[in-house]
């Protein structure tokens, strides 16, 4: 260190009287010194040793000098020599000596609204300078810091632990490529400094003293200069979106913002975030990480999983408004678009609510309004690895952009998902067909059946719905035997629904027993029927599940009298049950067909058929099967992208713990609140019977509970015949905070 001070003496002629090292970033090779004169004046000493580094160093100290003086706080100002240059020479590479600049980190002092409406508006100034600036050097840097780039961190994303955490950070870089990246052309450019975080700045005596550091500087969209801030700013407080309108507001009386840039404000928050987090496990991976680099990792955390949760209009409309910008009149919107939809189709096509929810956007369970309403989502079982899925996304995206076609083709996704979908199942059922909806699959389910044991009548379930076809109305009892409906037609035998609860009978046995007898009756009139459909918990019949062991004793008599079984697993499959991933496995019997649809591919429109080979020998009678859509290359990357979400996320496990969770909480209830009949199902697909004081079915407490919980910002459905059971079958991304968030409102409404 001595020969720092005869260094400062020599090119300076400044007597130094004290030398500390400061330590450094490790991600740096440059060396500091912290010094101080014999009248205390205070600078820092740099040397950079590695080029590259000097090269940054030099175009700052350019920069900050050239800024310096029309700021109304400090930037490290570069002591020229006497020679007029920045750098001088030491023997380990150029360095420069700067002044010192007094005062706090940001990160220890206390963030007063006041200070950071002060903050924001120091950037605001630092932005009217750099707009200035020109600066070659900055403008070639591409820095994955650099909000623009954030794709550059989507290779980091598999370093993140925890699928869960994967999947936000996928969902919000998902969100910055849809909604800034195509824009970012139109944005205002100019060099910022990017990286105004709390060790950047220095408070002193409640002031904003100055700001450090131009490390991480580029040419980039001006408005990430402020995002950027607000990022750092809202991580560890309390009430983020609140506390950090302070900077914003100061930053945009210095420097006014665009209603197009304040709109695009949340996406670039959260893609630094990401960033962020993106590099700190990268970082903890190779574990490289140095305390300063994971400081912030934990509170980046924190803040997007809390921000999952709300909605984005919401923030917008908190951004928008504090400008004092106009927000989109969502709720004139609402009603042209309830008049519009009048227009343009029949009342037939029902709506729920009144008024009813105008959606704009979703993530996983949540489900977001026009109005900046964040609902939790407990009736959706279509999306069921969660809303907007961004690997669901990208599978569609990539697919449609290379191949999508039909089945006279042959291609490579067809056959690794009929394979994939088939390893779920037992080795009997090896034939699959794909359609585009749990309608289509039942029709030809029964088509199927129908061409294999040349009969034609079906055997159906009290209650029970298959679809909206011309025949799926007509073997669902819910509709057939509902509103509107006309009462069995001669084409099916329907049975009892073997009800546990309030049902005809009061075992399995019985309703076997009475089952058989049905079926008989019509094979002694020369009808055997072809086949049997069911669900093992019947969705739009009140989540019933079959009585136990119901289904094994008639599967018996199904087969000994060449009846096929076909199972319905449209709502019931693909793990939502928790501990099984096929209904039918709970009643330990192998179904002759089985019929999928809704989870099967999160919402995009495809369905399945699957069965024996044998069953599928006798279906290639010489009418071939096609179907325009069915199999298409970008429904089966989609529906394989669905199988590898519920393994990747462990999401049959999820439905089984919380749901096995939400149950013992709504027993609980049960003992508390008498309306509540009956609690049944499994995993995430449960119901709620209401009754009344007598036991008799009790619709209007189901209607109110469900009105009241959208009240609530919670989404659940009301069924049955009666319409009196609440169903509950969220997306199984579900956790146990949304349970407990669910068991406490309903809780309060049925005390009230
Ligand atoms: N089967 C069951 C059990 C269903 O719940 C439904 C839809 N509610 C269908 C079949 C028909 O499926 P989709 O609406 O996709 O035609």
């Amino acid at each position: 260190m001595e020969e720092v001070i005869s260094l400062v003496k020599d090119v300076f002629d400044i007597n130094i009287s004290n030398i500390k090292v400061i330590d450094g970033d490790v991600n740096y090779s440059s060396l500091k010194y912290s010094l101080k004169d014999e009248s205390g004046n205070r600078y820092v000493l740099k040397i950079y040793p590695d080029e590259d580094e000097l090269l940054l160093a030099q175009e700052e100290s350019r920069i900050f000098n050239e800024i310096g003086s029309s700021l109304t706080f400090k930037v490290p100002q570069t002591i020229p020599t006497p020679q007029k240059s920045l750098f001088f020479n030491h023997e380990k590479g150029k360095a420069k000596l700067q002044q010192y600049i007094e005062g706090d980190l940001l990160a220890d002092v206390q963030q007063t609204p006041e200070l950071l409406h002060l903050l924001g508006e120091k950037i605001g100034e630092l932005t009217l300078q750099l707009n200035k600036v020109k600066s070659p050097v900055l403008a070639s840097r591409k820095l994955f810091w650099d909000v623009q780039n954030a794709p550059l961190s989507y290779f980091k994303i598999d370093f993140i632990e925890g699928a869960e955490r994967r999947k936000w950070v996928r969902y919000f870089f998902d969100r910055f490529e849809h909604n800034v990246i195509p824009v970012l052309h139109e944005l205002r450019q100019a060099i910022v400094h990017g990286d105004v975080n709390d060790r950047n700045v220095l408070v002193k005596n409640g002031e904003v003293e100055g700001i450090l550091d131009l490390g991480d500087s580029t040419h980039a969209p001006i408005m990430f200069e402020i995002s950027t801030a607000m990022a750092y700013a809202m991580m560890n407080k309390q009430n983020a979106f609140k506390e950090v309108i302070p900077m914003l507001k100061g930053y945009n009386k210095m420097f006014p913002l665009k209603k197009a840039e304040v709109e695009l404000l949340a996406d670039a928050i959260t893609a630094t975030l990401c960033i962020s987090v993106c590099n700190s496990s990268e970082k903890r991976h190779f574990q490289e990480g140095t305390e300063y680099d994971l400081l912030s990792e934990k509170p980046a955390w924190d803040l997007l999983e809390k921000w999952i949760t709300i909605n984005p209009v919401f923030v917008t409309n908190t951004f928008l408004t504090a400008l004092g910008f106009e927000i989109n009149d969502a709720e004139s919107k609402r009603s042209a678009l309830l008049e519009s939809r009048k227009k343009v189709t029949s009342d037939a096509l029902s709506i729920s609510y009144d008024p009813p929810i105008y959606m704009t956007s979703s993530a996983f369970q949540y489900m977001f309004d026009g109005l900046g309403n964040t609902y939790l989502d407990m009736c959706n079982n279509i999306p069921h690895v969660g809303h907007s899925h961004p690997l669901i996304s990208k599978a569609i995206s990539n697919q449609t952009r290379m191949l999508n076609t039909n089945t006279i083709y042959l291609y490579d996704e067809f056959t690794d998902y009929a394979e994939k979908l088939l390893s779920y199942f037992p080795s009997q059922l090896n034939k699959v067909f794909m359609v585009n909806s749990g309608s289509a699959a039942t029709d030809l389910a029964l088509r199927i059946a129908r061409t294999h044991t040349k009969r034609s009548k079906i055997t159906i379930l009290e209650s029970g719905y298959h679809g909206n076809s011309t025949l799926g109305i007509e073997i669902s009892s819910y509709k057939f035997d509902g509103k509107g409906g006309q009462g069995a037609g001669a084409s099916v035998i329907k049975l009892p629904l073997p009800n546990m609860y309030n049902g005809t009978f009061n075992t399995a046995d019985e309703y076997v027993q009475d089952a058989i007898e049905r079926i008989k009756t019509s094979i002694a009139e020369g009808e055997t029927p072809c086949a049997f459909i069911g669900e093992m918990i019947l969705g739009c019949g009140g989540q019933v599940p079959l009585a136990p062991g119901y289904m094994k004793a008639l599967n018996q008599f199904l087969q000994e009298n060449g009846i096929l079984t076909i199972a319905d697993e449209v709502q019931t499959g693909f793990g939502r049950l928790g501990k099984w991933f096929w209904a039918f496995e709970m009643h330990d019997f192998i179904p002759d067909i089985v019929v999928l649809g809704k989870p099967i591919g999160n919402g995009h429109p495809i369905g399945a058929v699957v069965t024996t080979s044998e069953i599928a020998d006798g279906f290639a009678n010489g009418m071939e099967f096609f179907s325009s859509f069915g199999g298409n290359p970008v429904s089966c990357a989609v529906a394989h992208t669905v199988l590898h979400i519920i393994e990747e996320e462990k999401l049959q496990e999820n439905a089984k713990v919380v749901g096995e969770a939400l149950k013992d909480k709504l027993v609980a209830l049960q003992s508390k609140h008498q309306c509540m009949g009956d609690v049944r199902g499994e995993g995430l697909f449960l119901g709620i019977e209401f009754t009344s004081a007598d036991g008799t079915p009790d619709s209007a407490i189901a209607s109110k509970v469900k009105n009241e919980l959208k009240e609530q910002f919670i989404l659940v459905g009301t069924d049955g015949p009666n319409n009196n059971v609440l169903k509950i079958k969220p997306p199984l991304c579900f956790d146990l905070n949304n349970a407990n968030e669910f068991i406490a409102k309903l809780d309060g409404i049925l005390s009230a």
